[in-house]
């Protein structure tokens, strides 16, 4: 195995996954194999637990993994389905040592970070990097390991030193350092500074860890003189000090990189000059040209709780995306907070409430996107009645889908009083209930998580014409609640239909109203198996909906055109 570690330097928030993931595209395009790991030297076992409003979005694997969101980044732009312990953290490392040691595996050893927890990291990245991840048989050529944090963290120490180690042990030819890092630009002088670059190289090499690249973020493109300065003080050649410097869109990395022969310099350090191809970005080269002369767009009102922050939704966006590009359409996405819709917010912050309100009348689709608890839950009933009754197209994805059932049920069923459980524990009349697949009584570990399959129920519906006519789909879950079964005949007889469930059919999976241009719900979570280039269905499906395309696009692929 070959393994490429990019850390980074200076300040947090470089894109250095985006970098990661975009070495990784350049690798691949060569013709090589390639995997990645994450590692995040947080304590927390895994970012299940993490707040969107502080880290962003918490990405759902296959496998059920709740993981990073780089996760995410590295999924879309290698094509792979990643497992759980793809990604590291320093919680899931010390829970494996502490676990050997109640078991008393050190037999009476003194158990330390060095050489235990150090181990445990090197053991870890070795056995994580042979598990194959695209499909093949066999583990992958290259392995891409991201470091999470800034080099000089104190959390992010004992692997360090575990990746020195590795470095060592692995041999010069199976190991390449990429260092990120900024080049910032001061103010009057308008000079490019490479002081903080150094610094950040000289504690890495402290370390003993000596950058074979750099790959310098900057707005504007590195001058020469500045490359020259960081090659002599950094003790980098000229050829490896990459520049990434701002783009309009990320698809660009990749060719960026390209641009500057950063494979080159990858596989000549790899050794593997001799197997590698010559890198083939054309189907990367054209994605990002035909975005950047994209002129129509769509607008997309997005209801949710957490809408302070991007990353809150990183997937949902991404598949806004894919879906819009395959429709020759730029994504203009309207972000509302949910409680700026509701009644209380008209006698609070009444400006607030007109914006709202202005908003999403303006969009041409709604989306509710996932998410907790009941804050903003009255915003986005309000968001999913205007939908239906002024016939806007709707996607609910997991919450989204339980707000669309509740609203109908209180609007249509004039059932007043129903509920979520989530929402009031103790609601006489739940439409939305508890209904986890392992215990009812234990809490822990009580949420539906990872991919489970669906059966259309029915082939003559939208979603399902959708999904190419496919008898089931398998999409990722991470949800507690679901749809009350005891409710699904008064709910259809009203007029909703759950054309999609589980395998056992108690479980309510996707949900359309077919008097409605389009109006859908999806219990999963749709948004992390869209690819650039394969839009996710139901996020596919709104966007075709909003721009009257819709009933176009399904006759066409009937007629198997498509
Ligand atoms: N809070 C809801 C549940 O647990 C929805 C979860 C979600 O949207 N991911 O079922």
């Amino acid at each position: 195995m070959k393994y490429v570690l990019v850390t980074g330097g200076v300040v947090s928030g470089l894109g250095k996954g985006v970098t990661a993931s975009s070495i990784g595209v350049v690798l691949k395009a060569c013709g090589l194999r390639v995997t990645s790991i994450k590692i995040d030297p947080y304590l927390n076992t895994d970012a299940g637990t993490m707040s969107p409003f502080e880290h962003g979005e918490v990405f759902v694997l296959d496998d059920g993994g709740e993981v990073d969101l780089d996760l995410g980044n590295y999924e879309r732009f290698l094509d792979v389905r990643l497992t759980r312990d793809n990604n590291i953290t320093t919680g899931k490392i010390y829970q494996s040592v502490l676990d050997k040691e109640r078991k008393g595996d050190y037999l009476g050893k003194t158990v330390q970070v060095v050489p235990h927890i150090t181990d445990a990291i090197k053991n870890w990245i070795e056995s994580v990097s042979a598990i194959p991840v695209d499909g093949e048989e066999g583990p992958a050529d290259v392995c891409v390991v991201e470091l999470g944090g800034t080099v000089g963290d104190i959390e992010s120490m004992p692997f360090l030193e575990a990746l020195r180690q590795l470095s060592f042990s692995v041999g010069q030819d199976n190991f390449c350092l990429i260092h990120v890092s900024l080049i910032p630009v001061l103010g009057v002088v308008g000079e490019q500074k490479t002081k903080p670059t150094q610094h950040s190289v000289r504690e890495l090499r402290a370390l003993g860890l000596t950058p074979h690249l750099l790959a310098c973020r900057s707005a504007q493109p590195l001058l020469e003189n500045t490359k020259e300065k960081l090659s002599q003080f950094c003790h980098v050649q000229v050829g490896n000090i990459l520049n990434i410097h701002d783009v309009p869109n990320i698809w660009h990395v990749p060719l960026l990189l390209r641009n500057q022969n950063a494979h080159d310099a990858i596989l000549k350090q790899l050794d593997l000059l001799r197997v590698a191809t010559r890198p083939d970005l054309q189907e990367w080269t054209k994605r990002a040209e035909t975005f950047d002369n994209l002129t129509n767009s769509v607008r997309i009102a997005m209801v949710g709780k957490y809408v302070g922050l991007n990353d809150s939704y990183l997937s949902v966006v991404k598949a806004l995306l894919h879906a819009c590009i395959a429709c020759s359409l730029k994504p203009s996405v309207d972000w509302i907070a949910a409680s700026d819709l509701d009644d209380d917010s008209k006698q609070l912050t009444p400006e607030a409430h007109a914006a709202a309100w202005e908003t999403l009348r303006n969009a041409a689709c709604i989306l509710v996107p996932g998410g907790f608890g009941d804050r903003g839950v009255k915003g986005m009933m309000l968001a999913a009645k205007y939908a239906r009754e002024n016939e806007v197209p709707y996607l609910g994805i997991c919450l989204g889908m339980q707000i669309f059932v509740i609203e109908f049920a209180r609007s249509v069923l004039h059932l007043e009083t129903v509920n979520s459980e989530e929402f009031d524990a103790e609601t006489p009349n739940p439409v939305v209930i508890f209904m986890p697949e392992g215990s009812r009584t234990q809490m822990g570990s009580t949420m539906r998580l990872g991919s489970r399959r669906t059966l259309f129920q029915t082939p003559d519906c939208i979603t399902a014409k959708l999904y190419h006519n496919s008898e089931y789909v398998e999409e990722r879950h991470r949800h507690r609640y679901e749809v009350n079964p005891d409710m699904i005949s008064m709910l259809e007889e009203a007029g909703l239909t759950f054309v999609g469930k589980d395998e056992s059919g108690k479980r309510m999976e996707i949900l359309e109203l077919p008097s409605h241009p389009f109006y859908v719900g999806v219990q999963f979570h749709p948004e992390f198996k869209s690819r650039p280039g394969r839009p996710s269905a139901p996020f596919l499906g709104l966007i075709l909906a909003a721009t009257g395309q819709l009933e176009a696009y399904v006759t066409k692929h009937q007629n198997g055109s498509l």
